[in-house]
């Protein structure tokens, strides 16, 4: 976006306020600021010259979660994911090339657990002060975070390029894999396939797919993004699909504004909702109470609910202040631990108030926040995706990718 466009659109802002009860960084620090309206300001500031680029601006900016429930607030349409993605991408290029460099780093390492922690691995004979000292001087506190949303990454799964149905084929699927979630949420993974071939689903799984490129899009890299859109489309046009699924909520979403793609996008739980359940495929009763966090990423939140109504004797609890982002958006939950951490805690309260022994979520960053901060307060609360639920409750599933 060229400074002349951000401009255009920020001027599409009323200052009408109708977004600020709906952000949760203004809920946090109620600072100007930290609100939508308040950012929209800041930028037009930043970007007609009015105001020089100082750690405060970047602070407040750097504070948005992206999680865009501004956007769904606002009774004049604007566009808010456009105006912060553009101001991020100018400010970046404003960075020294050193700058730049350690930003894309930093990225390449959350979007890639196993070299993070291979990486913690080897400096894990270390003593722990010299740790420490090396931790401290590469920014101590995030990568602490980083590293300890990674507690036991297992071994990768070697991915088949298809998995044939259990029985007559009803279609074929595509399986979007993710970056991270590739690896900390291999179990929700294998689960989606499993239901699916047991529903008589081939899914495919292109193994040249690569990350969506939300990461790289939210953090001011458009061309690497592109890139990765680009990628993503070619691999999943290889065959014929009749639709391409994802587990991560802010994978699913990224990935349903490529256009372009051979075949419609889901998330997982709104295909699997839409699909008609085969009565030999039963489901167990379980009558523990599951709490369920809706992602802000999820724009089909209801369709979770529906999919695992079909459960006999559930007992659905949404989440205290589902309407409000948890604090992982986008990597803040490494970058702005402590504004993470105040927006986690009241979840927190809600979630052990309701007795729940587990939490289900549909997005990854969401599920590894929520489990750092449940193991961090001692709770005995299992994170899991709605689909590792449902495929439990299947009575005698077999397994076809052991
Ligand atoms: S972003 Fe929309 S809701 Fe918020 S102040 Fe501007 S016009 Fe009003
Ligand atoms: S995207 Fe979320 S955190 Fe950012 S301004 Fe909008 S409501 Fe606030």
């Amino acid at each position: 976006m060229t400074p002349e466009q951000l401009l255009y659109e920020s001027d599409l802002c009323v200052k009408c306020g109708l977004c600020l009860p709906h952000c949760p960084t203004y809920q946090v620090t109620q600072d100007e600021g930290d609100s939508p309206r308040g950012r929209i300001a800041l930028i037009q500031a930043a970007v007609s010259g009015q105001l020089q680029s100082t750690p405060r601006l970047h602070a407040h900016l750097n504070r948005c979660l992206g999680c865009l429930a501004c956007e769904r607030a606002c009774p004049s349409a604007v566009k808010y994911s456009r105006l912060i993605d553009g101001i991020r991408a100018i400010r970046l290029q404003q960075h020294s090339r050193i700058g730049r460099w350690l930003r894309k780093t930093a990225l390449t390492l959350a979007s890639k657990p196993l070299l993070l922690s291979l990486g913690a691995r080897l400096l894990r004979p270390l003593p722990r002060h010299h740790l420490i000292s090396v931790l401290q001087r590469l920014g101590e506190q995030r990568l602490q975070r980083l590293i300890g949303l990674y507690p036991n990454i297992s071994s990768p799964v070697k991915w088949q390029m298809a998995y044939p149905p259990a029985g007559e084929s009803v279609g074929r699927v595509g399986l979007f894999l993710g970056c991270i979630s590739r690896f900390s949420d291999q179990a929700a993974l294998l689960s989606a396939v499993h239901i699916l071939n047991r529903l008589g689903w081939e899914v495919v799984v292109p193994p040249k797919q690569v990350c969506c490129g939300a990461l790289y899009q939210h953090a001011g890299e458009p061309v690497t993004a592109q890139k990765l859109k680009t990628q993503n489309q070619a691999v999943f046009s290889h065959q014929p699909l009749e639709a391409i699924l994802t587990i991560a909520s802010g994978c699913g979403a990224h990935i349903k504004e490529y256009g372009e793609l051979p075949a419609p996008t889901f998330d997982i739980s709104e295909f699997l909702n839409q699909l008609p359940w085969p009565e030999p495929v039963a489901l167990k009763p379980l009558t523990q109470q599951i709490a369920v966090h809706d992602a802000c990423s999820l724009r089909t939140a209801d369709a979770v609910y529906q999919l695992l109504k079909r459960i006999p004797d559930i007992e659905l609890i949404p989440l205290a202040g589902n309407t409000l982002c948890c604090g992982a958006g986008g990597t803040n939950l490494v970058t702005e631990p402590q504004m993470a951490d105040a927006l986690l805690a009241p979840k927190l309260t809600s979630l052990q108030a309701c007795q729940a022994t587990i939490l289900l979520t549909s997005n990854t960053s969401c599920a590894l926040h929520f489990a750092a901060g449940i193991r961090r307060a001692g709770l005995n609360i299992e994170v899991l995706h709605p689909v590792q639920l449902l495929e439990r409750q299947i009575q005698d599933h077999d397994n076809p990718t052991g």
